[in-house]
């Protein structure tokens, strides 16, 4: 296996990253395609000759590890596939929607085996078991821990979360066998009868992995929070930037592990040039996408950084919004002379997501607490719910 994948390695050397990943997402969903189909074949065929109920469920569960790598194979290859008019966004999401309908269908195979396997509880049956039943779980089992040897080489060498979940499964699928073949040889030694008792632990096992895969599909239509992975490279990336004073409400919208849509304020010094900063942010969302494969889009906030005549109120606003004790912090302070004389005090508050003042509540305390201290003022104040990354803001 490891020559093979050394010879793999050597035949797709010419192509790039992202096609590197496709092929070895594909490799992958093909081996585990073609080794669940023989271990499904394999059992289904010693557990209706035994009349092993545990047999037949755990042959259900490698078909429903079938049906996943073949929705690998299909996603690997929807993500080569590039957007089109129709989808501007590309097909990753394809993924998803065909992968939560496999899983609502295991759940019901599931279900009828845990009712299989309580009818086998209550009037219990002989088993016919001989070596060539004993010889083929043995097979199996030593198949399933090639499966995980290489889903987590695999894994690791393209940095597949899918697949090291994979790996995973099949590490459990290990054990699962192992248990059916040890009430196998238990029932056939003491006449014990195990057989319905294993089944429908393999059963409940099926409907467990079949609901956490929904979450997961449902998870990734609904649009979840982004990994926290991904957030700290962009934090990491956008911090390499000395032209910038600083960056806040960074937004990510997903469409698949491929397909990464974001947006982020960057803050200027305000005698720039709108030019000077429409060359930084271009910079920007190039290097974006030629080293994280990210569509970014950047939005200018002017920060007045030499501005002394407003220090005294931005004081007195990080003040009263320390004074709360909230974990609030803000940006995009702006202030305008209105005509009258009073001045008009504008910024932005990120309230952390634990925080459940009213955003209404908030404003006016602020309000009422900033004239105590600045007299005739009024805060505008826009509330950020956001619920990625942290605040880079300068001030
Ligand atoms: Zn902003
Ligand atoms: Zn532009």
């Amino acid at each position: 296996m490891y020559l093979f994948l050394k010879y793999f390695k050597k035949r797709i050397a010419q192509q790039t990253p992202i096609e590197q990943r496709v092929s070895y997402g594909i490799l992958s969903g093909s081996v585990g395609l073609g080794s669940n189909l023989i271990l499904f074949i394999l059992k289904i065929m010693i557990g209706l000759f035994s009349g092993s109920i545990s047999i037949i469920t755990d042959a259900i569960n490698n078909l429903s590890d079938m049906l996943s790598s073949g929705l690998t194979v299909i996603g690997f290859k929807m993500a080569g596939k590039k957007p089109d008019h129709e989808h501007p966004y590309g097909h990753e999401r394809s993924e998803s929607i065909s992968g939560l309908l496999i899983s609502i269908v295991i759940m019901f195979v599931g279900l009828q085996f845990v009712k299989s396997s309580l009818d086998k509880i209550i009037s219990p049956s002989a088993l016919r078991l001989n070596t060539t039943v004993y010889v083929i779980l043995v097979i199996s089992i030593i198949l399933k821990l090639a499966q995980v040897y290489f889903y987590r080489l695999i894994g690791k060498t393209i940095d597949s979360p899918t697949l090291i979940a994979t790996a995973k499964d099949s590490l459990n699928d290990v054990f699962t066998t192992i248990a059916v073949l040890l009430s196998a040889i238990i029932q056939a030694s003491t006449g014990w009868h195990l057989d319905g008792w294993v089944g429908l632990g393999v059963a409940i096992y099926i409907l467990f992995s079949a609901a956490s895969l929904i979450r997961t599909f449902i998870n990734d239509l609904l649009g979840h929070q982004p990994g926290h992975e991904l957030v700290e490279k962009m934090d990491d990336l956008l911090q390499t930037y000395d032209d910038i004073l600083g960056f806040h409400d960074l937004l990510i919208h997903q469409y698949g592990p491929n397909m990464i849509f974001a947006s982020v304020h960057v803050e200027f010094d305000s005698n720039w040039t709108l030019n000077q900063a429409h060359h930084v942010t271009d910079k920007i969302e190039h290097d974006f996408w030629h080293q994280a494969q990210i569509h970014l889009v950047c939005h200018i906030d002017p920060i007045d950084i030499n501005n002394q005549k407003y220090a005294k109120i931005y004081e007195a606003v990080q003040a009263v919004i320390k004074h709360y004790e909230l974990g609030l912090t803000t940006h995009d302070f702006h202030v305008e002379e209105l005509v009258n004389g009073d001045k008009l005090i504008q910024f932005d508050v990120v309230v952390p997501e634990h925080i459940t003042t009213n955003d209404d509540e908030l404003l006016v305390s602020i309000n009422h607490d900033l004239r105590k201290i600045l007299g005739q003022v009024t805060a505008e104040i826009t509330f950020d719910h956001n619920y990625i990354g942290d605040d880079h803001s300068l001030i």
